[in-house]
């Protein structure tokens, strides 16, 4: 069975689950596992970015309605 050295896991793998990548460096080999994990942790950190974006401005609405409530009761002599 052939391997090659993945550069990722630090060591060698059977090349069928390996994908050869061009790095700065040259050709490196590295296992499909090691590059789903990546791309999977990706998405579950972009999916919390989003979150935190959605929170923010919901954070930020509700911020600016509450100001504007303030503002319409002062206005109407209620505060
Ligand atoms: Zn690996």
């Amino acid at each position: 069975m052939r391997t090659a050295y993945c550069y990722h896991c630090g060591k060698s793998h059977p090349i069928e689950l390996m994908r050869q990548l061009a790095t700065g460096t040259g050709k490196r080999w590295r296992c499909i596992k090691s590059i789903e994990a990546t791309k999977v942790s990706r998405e579950t950190r972009d999916a919390y970015g989003r979150k935190i974006t959605e929170i923010n401005q919901i954070d930020n609405e509700h911020r600016a309605r509450f100001a504007a409530a303030i503002a319409n009761s002062r206005r109407s002599g209620i505060a």
